[in-house]
């Protein structure tokens, strides 16, 4: 079974970075796990890290991103925001995790049945997470194929608006991040979407013009 710790973090390039990712979360739906002392890896990771990929996940609790992808203490750099919202705050944690740390690939990770997309759709706004909801509303406009159902009940829509809100972060990491952008560019790391299947556990990487 292929790991990480085949190729040195150094030398790993952002395909094989995403290739590790795509492996674990097969592993993850097959119900196979690399057997991990974790304590040992506590051990090796008290001085420095290495994460090779950055996540920005959402915060729901059926979508643990270490888990999902299989991946162990000091793997991940991980992000997590209802809605897999590219905040400042949360562009500058990715900047941190690849031009301080190297992580070789960030993956925006949306999911299917997200609450907070499912929020931005019905315009269900509560206290603080209204600034939230609405970071997510130009994927909600975007969407332009339904035009009578335009609310969460509608799966598909719902599904829809999952997908462009992913690419519509994505495109706001790349715009508002110039350290990122220019990583991206020289071909340094990779800036990818993808979408968890809460029903199946299945990680979806979308190519750029799903
Ligand atoms: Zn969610």
């Amino acid at each position: 079974m292929r790991t990480h710790k085949d190729i040195l973090r150094t030398e790993m390039t952002p395909p094989q970075a995403l290739e590790i990712l795509k492996e674990g979360n097969l592993r993850f739906l097959n119900n196979i796990r690399i057997n991990r002392d974790l304590l040992k890896l506590v051990d090796e990771h008290t001085e420095s890290q290495a994460p090779f990929a950055a996540i920005l996940g959402c915060s729901d609790s059926r979508v643990p991103v270490e888990i999902v992808f299989d991946q162990g203490l000091g793997d991940l750099f991980v992000v997590r925001l209802a809605g897999n919202i590219a905040s400042i705050n949360a562009i500058g944690s990715l900047e941190f995790s690849c031009k301080l740390l190297g992580s070789k690939i960030i993956v925006v990770l949306g999911h299917t049945s997200c609450g907070a997309v499912k929020a931005a759709c019905d315009k269900t706004y509560l206290g603080n997470l209204e600034t939230l909801v609405k970071s997510i509303e130009p994927a909600v406009h975007d969407e332009s194929v339904a035009h009578l159902k335009r609310d969460s009940n509608d799966k598909d829509f719902l599904k829809k608006v999952t997908i462009l809100n992913i690419r519509h972060q994505i495109n706001t990491i790349y715009h508002e991040s110039e350290i990122l952008r220019e990583m991206v560019e020289k071909g340094q790391i990779i800036l990818v979407g993808a979408l968890y299947d809460v029903n199946s556990g299945e990680v979806q990487f979308l190519d750029p013009m799903d």
